[in-house]
């Protein structure tokens, strides 16, 4: 650690994973002057966007279920980080993704759709570390194995703890090194770990059983009877592209009541598709039972039961543990008190706009770390944390949930804390004018501008995109005939 003359300080940083949040760490950690590595188990930069085609090994249900199934989210690691699949396309549109500097634009001779798939996210990473120089920095094939306080360091002094991070390059056989930093960042994403409720019968069901997590194309499934389990992105998506190559697909819903609008109507238009309540038993035979007594025998279930969170690495003694999902205590998702700021997470909370709110933990976590902005007191923190816990109880929130924001209030209260703009007015808009198309209309809810030309207009002569200079996109690359619209030119009337 080295302090300059106004007293901030210069740390060693390791950032574990080059997803979108460890790398808008790399380059925050790096603009306060900090020495930020960022060790990566994959080859390349991406995180979930990195789509991964080669999923063998990672089957976990192959070879028969044992019951209870496998705990995979607590001490494991899995081999196949990315769970998209070769369809995937993004659920919001591009204009509302990009960092607060780095808006996610069209680029010729690449997918230009507003609604992009997976590998246009990847290049826009790739960009990313391009444009902020962030390759040199980033150690590939790189597993972190450990990460703990080092003994007796700084605790007993009353100083921040430094950690020890053991990690291993890609190749197992290769021996692993052992470095010490002055502050970690986990930046490791949490949707790799599936998640398999438990089901009668699981363990001597015949046909066969796989997680999302390694779903990647609809071929394998020709002619089959599937039951998808779980009713949100995944399962929609995937039940979507399975009608056209399956016999029967199955639906099973928690409940078969509250699905949205735009599922019923996906349904109601294939007649191979059928939705289900919740699985109850599985029988030797093949038969899959609801809990409405109807069943079917089936070839395949595809359970899309989401992931649970996990650092399989991490050794904080107990400090920092994970309860049915809910990852803490953490102040504000980000610092768990008793060990800030010399151990902080990125990317933990879900059901925001992910990339801003990436950026501000990572500028939040760089200028704690110079010294620049403090923390309040453990008892200020922890006593939040609990608040914190009890307003979502009361609000009748899962404890599994807890990460779960859906909330653009939060997100601009957490930018005044640690000095991040609010979300520019156009982004929520656009969001929220998403979700209500994709509630309407699943299967075309990417396609349809309706109602969205005016804000996007707004979006693209907004300092986000014009910051670039008028040389870099325009607005009929988003769909605009100017004419029609009678809107100013972009650029020249600026
Ligand atoms: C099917 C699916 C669809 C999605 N669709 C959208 C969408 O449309 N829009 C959206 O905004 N988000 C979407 N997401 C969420 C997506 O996860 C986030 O956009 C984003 O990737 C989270 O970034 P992250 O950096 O926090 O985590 P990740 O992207 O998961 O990156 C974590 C990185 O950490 C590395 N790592 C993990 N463990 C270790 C270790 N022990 N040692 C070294 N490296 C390690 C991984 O290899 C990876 O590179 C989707 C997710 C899934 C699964």
């Amino acid at each position: 650690m080295v302090s300059d003359r106004n007293g901030y300080q210069s740390k060693n940083v390791c950032v574990i994973g080059a997803g979108p949040s460890g790398l808008v760490a790399a380059r925050e950690l790096r603009k306060e002057g900090h020495n930020a590595v960022v060790l990566e188990q994959n080859h390349d930069v991406g995180g979930q966007w990195l789509y991964e085609p080669d999923v063998p090994s990672e089957d976990f249900l192959a070879g028969g279920i044992v019951s209870p199934p496998p705990d995979l989210s607590s001490t494991n690691f899995v081999q196949v980080h990315s769970s998209i699949y070769a369809s995937l396309r993004l659920t919001s549109p591009r204009e509302i993704m990009g960092y607060s500097d780095f808006p996610f634009i069209v680029k010729k001779g690449r997918d230009t759709r507003r609604f992009p798939g997976h590998r246009e996210l990847y290049l826009y990473l790739r960009d990313f570390c391009d444009a902020f120089g962030i390759w040199p920095v980033i150690r590939f094939r790189t597993r972190v194995e450990y990460v703990g306080t080092v003994v007796d360091d700084g605790e007993a002094a009353g100083k921040d703890p430094r950690w020890v991070v053991r990690s291993r390059d890609g190749k197992a056989e290769k021996k692993a090194i052992e470095e010490v930093y002055d502050a970690v960042v986990v930046a490791t994403g949490h949707y790799s770990h599936p998640r398999i409720p438990f089901i009668q019968g699981m363990d001597a069901w015949q046909g066969k059983q796989m997680h999302s997590h390694i779903y990647r194309v609809p071929q394998p499934f020709r002619n089959e009877v599937v039951v998808v389990v779980g009713s949100s992105l995944s399962g929609q998506d995937i039940s979507m592209e399975l009608v056209d190559v399956a016999r029967e697909v199955y639906l099973s819903a928690k409940s078969t009541e509250a699905i949205s609008h735009g599922l019923s109507k996906v349904i109601s238009k294939h007649s191979n598709l059928h939705l289900r309540p919740q699985v109850q038993l599985l029988g030797k035979d093949g038969k899959v039972v609801f809990e409405d007594g109807s069943w079917v025998t089936a070839d395949t279930i595809v359970y899309c039961t989401g992931y649970s969170y996990s650092f399989p690495f991490l050794d904080t003694k107990g400090i920092v543990a994970i309860d049915d999902d809910r990852v803490g205590p953490l102040y504000e998702h980000t610092f768990p008190p008793s060990l800030a700021p010399s151990l902080s997470f990125i990317g933990i909370p879900r059901k925001l706009i992910g990339f801003p709110f990436f950026e501000s933990q990572a500028k939040w976590i760089a200028q704690v770390l110079a010294g620049k902005r403090s923390l309040p007191t453990w008892n200020e923190m922890m006593q939040s944390v609990e608040e914190f816990y009890n307003s979502r109880d009361a609000a009748g929130i899962p404890k599994h949930n807890t990460h779960d924001i859906a909330n653009f209030e939060y997100c601009d209260r957490y930018g005044d804390y640690v000095g991040f703009p609010h979300l520019e007015e156009w982004r929520k808009e656009l969001c929220l004018s998403t979700l209500r198309k994709a509630d309407a209309d699943l299967e075309t809810y990417r396609e349809s501008m309706e109602g969205d030309e005016e804000l996007l207009m707004e979006a693209l002569q907004s300092p986000h995109f014009t910051q670039l200079g008028p040389q870099e996109f325009t607005l009929e690359a988003y769909g605009f005939t100017l004419r029609d619209h009678n809107l100013p030119r972009l650029h020249n009337d600026l």
